[in-house]
Protein backbone atom coordinates (compact mmCIF):
# COMPACT_ATOMS: atom_id res chain seq x y z
CA UNK A 1 0.00 0.00 0.00
CA UNK A 2 2.20 2.68 -1.52
CA UNK A 3 -0.03 5.12 -3.35
CA UNK A 4 -1.36 7.82 -2.59
CA UNK A 5 -4.27 10.55 -4.20
CA UNK A 6 -1.30 11.59 -6.97
CA UNK A 7 -0.51 8.41 -7.96
CA UNK A 8 -4.48 6.92 -8.45
CA UNK A 9 -5.82 7.61 -11.79
CA UNK A 10 -8.87 9.71 -11.73
CA UNK A 11 -9.07 10.23 -15.28
CA UNK A 12 -12.20 8.92 -15.76
CA UNK A 13 -13.60 11.30 -13.83
CA UNK A 14 -12.05 14.09 -15.44
CA UNK A 15 -13.26 13.01 -18.89
CA UNK A 16 -16.65 12.71 -18.03
CA UNK A 17 -16.75 16.04 -15.72
CA UNK A 18 -17.73 13.62 -12.60
CA UNK A 19 -16.79 14.45 -9.06
CA UNK A 20 -14.22 11.46 -7.79
CA UNK A 21 -14.97 9.85 -4.74
CA UNK A 22 -13.66 7.36 -2.13
CA UNK A 23 -16.57 5.17 -0.55
CA UNK A 24 -15.83 3.93 2.60
CA UNK A 25 -19.77 3.75 3.28
CA UNK A 26 -20.29 0.56 2.73
CA UNK A 27 -22.38 -0.68 -0.90
CA UNK A 28 -24.78 2.39 -1.33
CA UNK A 29 -26.62 2.85 -4.38
CA UNK A 30 -26.53 6.76 -4.01
CA UNK A 31 -22.57 6.08 -5.47
CA UNK A 32 -22.88 2.86 -7.24
CA UNK A 33 -23.16 0.39 -5.02
CA UNK A 34 -19.77 -1.51 -5.41
CA UNK A 35 -16.91 -1.96 -7.45
CA UNK A 36 -17.67 -4.66 -10.25
CA UNK A 37 -15.52 -8.09 -10.25
CA UNK A 38 -13.40 -8.37 -13.28
CA UNK A 39 -15.43 -11.59 -14.37
CA UNK A 40 -18.70 -9.99 -13.99
CA UNK A 41 -17.52 -6.90 -15.74
CA UNK A 42 -16.36 -9.24 -18.93
CA UNK A 43 -19.53 -11.75 -18.72
CA UNK A 44 -21.08 -8.14 -19.63
CA UNK A 45 -18.99 -7.19 -22.72
CA UNK A 46 -19.46 -10.82 -23.99
CA UNK A 47 -23.08 -11.31 -23.74
CA UNK A 48 -23.38 -7.78 -25.28
CA UNK A 49 -23.54 -8.22 -29.10
CA UNK A 50 -25.21 -11.88 -29.30
CA UNK A 51 -29.07 -12.60 -29.42
CA UNK A 52 -30.12 -15.12 -26.31
CA UNK A 53 -33.23 -16.81 -25.17
CA UNK A 54 -33.83 -15.38 -22.20
CA UNK A 55 -35.77 -18.20 -20.36
CA UNK A 56 -32.76 -20.18 -21.48
CA UNK A 57 -30.44 -17.88 -19.80
CA UNK A 58 -32.34 -18.02 -16.52
CA UNK A 59 -32.53 -21.41 -16.75
CA UNK A 60 -28.93 -21.32 -16.54
CA UNK A 61 -29.20 -18.58 -13.84
CA UNK A 62 -31.19 -20.94 -11.82
CA UNK A 63 -28.71 -23.76 -11.87
CA UNK A 64 -25.67 -21.74 -10.30
CA UNK A 65 -28.21 -19.96 -7.80
CA UNK A 66 -29.52 -23.43 -6.51
CA UNK A 67 -25.64 -24.51 -6.57
CA UNK A 68 -24.72 -21.44 -4.30
CA UNK A 69 -28.06 -21.21 -2.38
CA UNK A 70 -28.91 -24.60 -1.75
CA UNK A 71 -32.56 -23.39 -2.69
CA UNK A 72 -34.56 -25.78 -5.49
CA UNK A 73 -34.38 -22.83 -8.31
CA UNK A 74 -34.31 -19.12 -8.86
CA UNK A 75 -33.86 -16.41 -11.24
CA UNK A 76 -31.97 -12.38 -11.61
CA UNK A 77 -34.56 -9.68 -11.80
CA UNK A 78 -33.64 -5.79 -11.47
CA UNK A 79 -33.30 -5.79 -7.43
CA UNK A 80 -33.79 -6.70 -4.01
CA UNK A 81 -36.88 -4.23 -4.03
CA UNK A 82 -38.02 -5.94 -7.09
CA UNK A 83 -37.42 -9.39 -5.52
CA UNK A 84 -39.57 -8.65 -2.74
CA UNK A 85 -42.18 -6.74 -4.57
CA UNK A 86 -42.27 -10.04 -7.26
CA UNK A 87 -42.24 -12.95 -4.68
CA UNK A 88 -45.51 -11.14 -2.54
CA UNK A 89 -47.19 -10.67 -6.32
CA UNK A 90 -46.18 -14.05 -6.76
CA UNK A 91 -47.57 -15.55 -3.83
CA UNK A 92 -50.69 -13.92 -4.47
CA UNK A 93 -51.23 -15.09 -7.65
CA UNK A 94 -49.55 -18.60 -7.78
CA UNK A 95 -48.94 -19.19 -11.73
CA UNK A 96 -51.92 -18.32 -13.07
CA UNK A 97 -51.90 -15.65 -15.28
CA UNK A 98 -55.09 -13.89 -15.38
CA UNK A 99 -54.63 -12.91 -11.81
CA UNK A 100 -50.56 -12.19 -13.31
CA UNK A 101 -51.97 -9.85 -15.38
CA UNK A 102 -54.45 -8.68 -12.84
CA UNK A 103 -52.26 -6.59 -10.51
CA UNK A 104 -52.13 -4.98 -8.53
CA UNK A 105 -55.48 -5.73 -8.23
CA UNK A 106 -56.09 -7.79 -5.39
CA UNK A 107 -59.68 -8.37 -5.26
CA UNK A 108 -60.58 -11.41 -4.35
CA UNK A 109 -56.94 -12.82 -3.16
CA UNK A 110 -55.35 -13.03 -0.19
CA UNK A 111 -53.42 -10.00 0.14
CA UNK A 112 -51.86 -9.29 3.62
CA UNK A 113 -48.18 -9.57 4.50
CA UNK A 114 -47.41 -9.79 7.71
CA UNK A 115 -43.72 -8.04 9.40
CA UNK A 116 -42.27 -7.15 12.46
CA UNK A 117 -42.76 -3.16 12.91
CA UNK A 118 -38.88 -2.87 13.59
CA UNK A 119 -38.15 -4.31 10.19
CA UNK A 120 -39.94 -1.81 8.69
CA UNK A 121 -36.88 -0.01 7.47
CA UNK A 122 -35.67 2.28 4.76
CA UNK A 123 -32.55 0.94 1.81
CA UNK A 124 -33.30 3.88 -0.41
CA UNK A 125 -36.62 3.13 -0.69
CA UNK A 126 -39.30 1.72 1.97
CA UNK A 127 -39.93 -2.20 2.52
CA UNK A 128 -43.52 -1.15 3.16
CA UNK A 129 -43.63 0.27 -0.41
CA UNK A 130 -42.00 -2.55 -1.69
CA UNK A 131 -44.82 -4.40 -0.67
CA UNK A 132 -47.52 -2.47 -1.53
CA UNK A 133 -46.23 -2.11 -4.90
CA UNK A 134 -47.29 -5.61 -5.50
CA UNK A 135 -50.94 -4.35 -4.22
CA UNK A 136 -50.90 -6.28 -1.13
CA UNK A 137 -51.21 -4.87 2.41
CA UNK A 138 -48.74 -4.21 5.01
CA UNK A 139 -49.69 -5.94 8.35
CA UNK A 140 -46.63 -4.95 11.11
CA UNK A 141 -46.84 -6.39 14.40
CA UNK A 142 -44.99 -5.69 17.51
CA UNK A 143 -43.66 -2.58 18.58
CA UNK A 144 -40.41 -1.27 17.14
CA UNK A 145 -38.18 -2.51 20.24
CA UNK A 146 -40.51 -5.50 21.47
CA UNK A 147 -42.02 -7.89 19.60
CA UNK A 148 -43.72 -11.08 21.52
CA UNK A 149 -45.14 -14.50 19.65
CA UNK A 150 -48.16 -13.29 20.27
CA UNK A 151 -48.52 -10.29 18.15
CA UNK A 152 -47.77 -12.58 15.20
CA UNK A 153 -50.57 -15.08 16.03
CA UNK A 154 -52.56 -12.52 16.07
CA UNK A 155 -51.65 -10.52 13.00
CA UNK A 156 -52.30 -13.55 10.78
CA UNK A 157 -55.70 -14.31 9.71
CA UNK A 158 -57.03 -15.55 6.67
CA UNK A 159 -56.06 -12.75 4.26
CA UNK A 160 -52.57 -13.12 5.16
CA UNK A 161 -50.34 -14.63 1.76
CA UNK A 162 -46.60 -14.47 3.30
CA UNK A 163 -44.56 -13.23 5.87
CA UNK A 164 -41.25 -10.97 5.29
CA UNK A 165 -38.03 -10.99 7.43
CA UNK A 166 -35.88 -8.62 6.86
CA UNK A 167 -32.18 -8.99 7.62
CA UNK A 168 -29.92 -5.87 8.24
CA UNK A 169 -28.54 -3.48 9.97
CA UNK A 170 -30.82 -1.05 8.80
CA UNK A 171 -33.46 -2.31 11.20
CA UNK A 172 -33.85 -2.14 14.67
CA UNK A 173 -31.09 -4.26 16.55
CA UNK A 174 -32.89 -5.18 19.61
CA UNK A 175 -36.43 -6.70 20.76
CA UNK A 176 -36.67 -8.30 17.47
CA UNK A 177 -38.31 -11.59 16.77
CA UNK A 178 -35.62 -14.39 15.42
CA UNK A 179 -35.68 -15.65 11.96
CA UNK A 180 -36.21 -19.34 13.51
CA UNK A 181 -38.93 -18.40 15.49
CA UNK A 182 -41.06 -16.15 13.01
CA UNK A 183 -40.13 -19.23 10.40
CA UNK A 184 -41.84 -21.57 12.83
CA UNK A 185 -45.16 -19.38 13.36
CA UNK A 186 -45.96 -18.49 10.17
CA UNK A 187 -45.07 -22.06 8.64
CA UNK A 188 -47.07 -23.38 11.52
CA UNK A 189 -49.80 -21.39 10.29
CA UNK A 190 -49.18 -22.22 6.50
CA UNK A 191 -47.67 -18.67 5.84
CA UNK A 192 -44.48 -19.13 3.74
CA UNK A 193 -41.60 -16.71 4.94
CA UNK A 194 -39.89 -14.82 2.56
CA UNK A 195 -36.62 -13.37 4.02
CA UNK A 196 -34.61 -9.80 2.44
CA UNK A 197 -31.40 -11.04 2.75
CA UNK A 198 -30.03 -7.99 0.14
CA UNK A 199 -26.89 -7.83 2.08
CA UNK A 200 -25.83 -10.63 3.41
CA UNK A 201 -22.89 -12.83 2.86
CA UNK A 202 -24.36 -16.43 4.17
CA UNK A 203 -26.04 -17.21 0.72
CA UNK A 204 -26.98 -20.79 2.36
CA UNK A 205 -28.03 -20.25 5.83
CA UNK A 206 -31.93 -19.44 5.17
CA UNK A 207 -32.49 -21.57 2.89
CA UNK A 208 -31.12 -24.29 5.22
CA UNK A 209 -33.52 -23.04 7.70
CA UNK A 210 -36.32 -23.30 6.08
CA UNK A 211 -36.89 -20.33 3.93
CA UNK A 212 -39.59 -20.27 1.21
CA UNK A 213 -37.56 -17.43 -1.08
CA UNK A 214 -35.01 -15.39 -0.14
CA UNK A 215 -33.64 -12.33 -1.82
CA UNK A 216 -29.79 -11.06 -1.90
CA UNK A 217 -28.50 -8.36 -3.92
CA UNK A 218 -25.52 -9.17 -7.24
CA UNK A 219 -24.59 -5.26 -6.69
CA UNK A 220 -23.34 -5.74 -3.04
CA UNK A 221 -20.68 -7.88 -1.70
CA UNK A 222 -21.20 -10.07 -4.52
CA UNK A 223 -19.77 -7.68 -6.52
CA UNK A 224 -21.79 -7.75 -9.57
CA UNK A 225 -23.68 -5.59 -11.46
CA UNK A 226 -27.31 -4.20 -10.34
CA UNK A 227 -29.79 -7.15 -10.14
CA UNK A 228 -31.63 -8.78 -7.62
CA UNK A 229 -31.23 -12.75 -6.95
CA UNK A 230 -34.59 -14.58 -5.86
CA UNK A 231 -33.62 -18.08 -4.77
CA UNK A 232 -36.07 -20.81 -3.13
CA UNK A 233 -38.63 -23.50 -3.49
CA UNK A 234 -39.55 -24.16 -7.23
CA UNK A 235 -43.41 -23.80 -7.14
CA UNK A 236 -42.82 -20.49 -5.49
CA UNK A 237 -40.27 -19.54 -7.84
CA UNK A 238 -42.15 -19.99 -10.84
CA UNK A 239 -44.73 -17.99 -9.75
CA UNK A 240 -42.70 -15.07 -8.83
CA UNK A 241 -40.50 -15.43 -12.45
CA UNK A 242 -43.91 -15.18 -14.19
CA UNK A 243 -44.59 -12.00 -12.89
CA UNK A 244 -42.38 -10.86 -15.50
CA UNK A 245 -45.65 -11.00 -17.98
CA UNK A 246 -47.09 -8.84 -15.24
CA UNK A 247 -46.02 -6.16 -12.55
CA UNK A 248 -42.18 -7.59 -13.05
CA UNK A 249 -42.13 -5.99 -16.75
CA UNK A 250 -41.33 -2.49 -15.55
CA UNK A 251 -38.19 -3.83 -13.23
CA UNK A 252 -36.74 -5.80 -16.01
CA UNK A 253 -33.64 -7.02 -16.36
CA UNK A 254 -31.45 -7.22 -19.59
CA UNK A 255 -29.19 -10.40 -20.43
CA UNK A 256 -26.15 -7.73 -19.74
CA UNK A 257 -27.15 -8.27 -16.22
CA UNK A 258 -28.39 -11.87 -15.77
CA UNK A 259 -25.13 -13.37 -17.18
CA UNK A 260 -22.76 -10.37 -15.16
CA UNK A 261 -25.09 -11.34 -11.92
CA UNK A 262 -24.37 -14.96 -12.61
CA UNK A 263 -20.80 -14.63 -13.43
CA UNK A 264 -20.28 -12.46 -9.96
CA UNK A 265 -22.08 -15.58 -8.03
CA UNK A 266 -19.41 -17.95 -9.82
CA UNK A 267 -16.73 -15.96 -8.87
CA UNK A 268 -18.08 -15.46 -5.49
CA UNK A 269 -17.76 -19.31 -5.03
CA UNK A 270 -14.03 -19.12 -6.34
CA UNK A 271 -13.28 -15.68 -4.34
CA UNK A 272 -10.32 -15.82 -1.65
CA UNK A 273 -12.35 -14.28 1.58
CA UNK A 274 -9.37 -14.75 3.74
CA UNK A 275 -6.76 -12.60 1.24
CA UNK A 276 -9.92 -9.89 1.00
CA UNK A 277 -10.12 -9.94 4.69
CA UNK A 278 -6.58 -9.25 5.38
CA UNK A 279 -6.24 -6.81 2.81
CA UNK A 280 -9.35 -4.99 5.02
CA UNK A 281 -7.95 -5.80 8.38
CA UNK A 282 -4.67 -3.59 7.36
CA UNK A 283 -7.06 -0.69 6.03
CA UNK A 284 -8.62 -0.95 9.42
CA UNK A 285 -5.65 -0.81 11.21
CA UNK A 286 -3.85 1.64 9.49
CA UNK A 287 -6.99 3.96 10.11
CA UNK A 288 -6.83 3.41 13.43
CA UNK A 289 -3.18 4.39 13.51
CA UNK A 290 -3.72 7.55 11.54
CA UNK A 291 -6.48 8.56 14.21
CA UNK A 292 -4.18 8.21 17.66
CA UNK A 293 -3.16 10.85 19.62
CA UNK A 294 -6.39 13.08 18.89
CA UNK A 295 -7.65 13.99 22.39
CA UNK A 296 -11.55 13.26 22.68
CA UNK A 297 -11.34 10.38 19.43
CA UNK A 298 -11.25 7.19 19.85
CA UNK A 299 -11.15 4.62 17.07
CA UNK A 300 -12.30 0.77 17.32
CA UNK A 301 -12.39 -2.10 15.31
CA UNK A 302 -16.20 -3.80 15.19
CA UNK A 303 -17.70 -6.73 14.02
CA UNK A 304 -20.76 -6.38 11.42
CA UNK A 305 -23.76 -6.27 13.19
CA UNK A 306 -25.74 -8.73 11.36
CA UNK A 307 -22.90 -11.44 11.08
CA UNK A 308 -21.36 -10.85 8.22
CA UNK A 309 -17.82 -11.26 8.00
CA UNK A 310 -16.72 -8.04 7.85
CA UNK A 311 -15.53 -5.49 10.06
CA UNK A 312 -15.26 -1.68 9.92
CA UNK A 313 -13.74 1.05 12.17
CA UNK A 314 -15.69 2.76 14.60
CA UNK A 315 -14.70 6.12 14.85
CA UNK A 316 -16.11 7.87 17.92
CA UNK A 317 -15.98 11.82 18.86
CA UNK A 318 -16.65 13.14 21.90
CA UNK A 319 -17.25 17.32 20.73
CA UNK A 320 -17.19 18.33 24.69
CA UNK A 321 -13.41 16.82 24.16
CA UNK A 322 -12.47 17.31 20.31
CA UNK A 323 -14.91 20.65 20.21
CA UNK A 324 -15.99 19.32 16.59
CA UNK A 325 -18.72 17.00 16.61
CA UNK A 326 -18.18 13.50 15.00
CA UNK A 327 -21.15 14.61 12.25
CA UNK A 328 -18.96 17.92 11.62
CA UNK A 329 -15.61 15.56 11.16
CA UNK A 330 -17.70 13.28 8.36
CA UNK A 331 -19.07 16.10 6.65
CA UNK A 332 -15.39 17.68 6.19
CA UNK A 333 -14.52 14.63 4.81
CA UNK A 334 -17.03 14.59 2.19
CA UNK A 335 -15.70 18.18 1.26
CA UNK A 336 -12.23 16.75 0.58
CA UNK A 337 -10.90 17.62 -3.00
CA UNK A 338 -11.31 13.81 -3.15
CA UNK A 339 -14.50 13.69 -0.60
CA UNK A 340 -14.44 10.73 1.15
CA UNK A 341 -17.91 9.36 2.19
CA UNK A 342 -18.00 7.74 5.04
CA UNK A 343 -21.09 5.72 6.71
CA UNK A 344 -23.08 8.24 9.16
CA UNK A 345 -26.12 6.68 9.11
CA UNK A 346 -25.93 7.16 13.14
CA UNK A 347 -23.58 10.24 13.29
CA UNK A 348 -26.22 11.53 16.08
CA UNK A 349 -24.48 9.17 18.34
CA UNK A 350 -21.46 10.90 18.28
CA UNK A 351 -19.69 8.36 15.90
CA UNK A 352 -19.39 7.38 12.23
CA UNK A 353 -17.30 3.97 10.46
CA UNK A 354 -15.37 3.12 7.86
CA UNK A 355 -16.29 0.40 5.79
CA UNK A 356 -13.27 -1.10 3.88
CA UNK A 357 -15.33 -3.02 1.84
CA UNK A 358 -14.68 -1.12 -1.15
CA UNK A 359 -11.53 -0.07 -1.43
CA UNK A 360 -9.49 0.19 -5.00
CA UNK A 361 -5.78 0.57 -4.91
CA UNK A 362 -4.26 3.48 -3.03
CA UNK A 363 -8.20 4.55 -1.63
CA UNK A 364 -7.01 2.84 1.76
CA UNK A 365 -4.40 5.90 2.16
CA UNK A 366 -6.35 8.65 0.87
CA UNK A 367 -8.80 7.92 3.61
CA UNK A 368 -5.45 7.64 6.17
CA UNK A 369 -4.77 10.85 5.33
CA UNK A 370 -7.77 12.58 4.76
CA UNK A 371 -8.43 11.59 8.20
CA UNK A 372 -5.78 12.74 9.50
CA UNK A 373 -5.60 16.36 8.34
CA UNK A 374 -9.11 16.92 9.12
CA UNK A 375 -8.65 16.07 12.36
CA UNK A 376 -5.54 18.14 12.71
CA UNK A 377 -7.30 21.13 11.46
CA UNK A 378 -10.46 20.55 13.92
CA UNK A 379 -7.59 20.61 16.31
CA UNK A 380 -6.95 23.90 15.86
CA UNK A 381 -9.82 25.47 15.15
CA UNK A 382 -13.17 23.30 15.23
CA UNK A 383 -15.44 22.57 11.94
CA UNK A 384 -18.68 24.32 11.49
CA UNK A 385 -21.37 22.46 13.09
CA UNK A 386 -23.70 20.06 11.18
CA UNK A 387 -27.81 20.97 11.37
CA UNK A 388 -28.80 17.07 12.50
CA UNK A 389 -32.39 17.63 11.31
CA UNK A 390 -30.93 18.74 7.79
CA UNK A 391 -28.72 16.02 7.60
CA UNK A 392 -31.50 13.66 8.53
CA UNK A 393 -33.75 15.16 5.49
CA UNK A 394 -30.49 15.37 3.14
CA UNK A 395 -31.61 12.39 0.78
CA UNK A 396 -34.94 14.21 -0.14
CA UNK A 397 -32.71 17.41 -0.53
CA UNK A 398 -30.09 15.38 -3.05
CA UNK A 399 -33.41 14.73 -5.23
CA UNK A 400 -34.72 18.13 -5.04
CA UNK A 401 -31.18 19.30 -5.79
CA UNK A 402 -31.28 17.35 -8.94
CA UNK A 403 -31.80 19.14 -12.16
C1 LIG B 1 -29.85 -2.95 -0.17
C2 LIG B 1 -31.02 -3.53 0.46
C3 LIG B 1 -32.22 -3.60 -0.23
C4 LIG B 1 -32.38 -3.04 -1.60
O1 LIG B 1 -31.63 -3.78 -2.49
P1 LIG B 1 -31.58 -3.38 -4.03
O2 LIG B 1 -31.04 -4.61 -4.68
O3 LIG B 1 -30.66 -2.23 -4.13
O4 LIG B 1 -32.97 -3.08 -4.43
C5 LIG B 1 -33.30 -4.18 0.39
N1 LIG B 1 -33.20 -4.68 1.61
C6 LIG B 1 -32.06 -4.65 2.31
C7 LIG B 1 -32.01 -5.27 3.67
C8 LIG B 1 -30.92 -4.06 1.77
O5 LIG B 1 -29.77 -4.04 2.44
Amino acid sequence: MSSNSNTIDWSFYKKNGFTPLVNVSGTMTSIGASIMVADAQLAMQLISPHFIKIHELQSSASKIISELTGSESGFITASSGAGITLSIAALMTGKNPGLIEKLPNTDGLKNEVVVQSGHLCNYGGTVDQAIRLSGAKTISFGQSTQVQDHQLYNAINENTTAGLYVVSHHVVEYGQMSFDCFCKICHEKGIPVIVDAASEYDLKIFIDKGADIVIYSSHKFLGGPTAGIVAGKSNFIQACYMQNMGIGRVMKVGKENIFGAMSALQAWKGRDHEAIRNTETSALELWQQSVTGFNGVKANIVSDPTNNPLSRLKISISKKTFKSSAASVAQALSLCEIPIIVRDHEVELGYFQLDPCNLDDGHAEIVASSLQNVLKSASIKPLPEVDLDKHRNSSIQGYLDWK
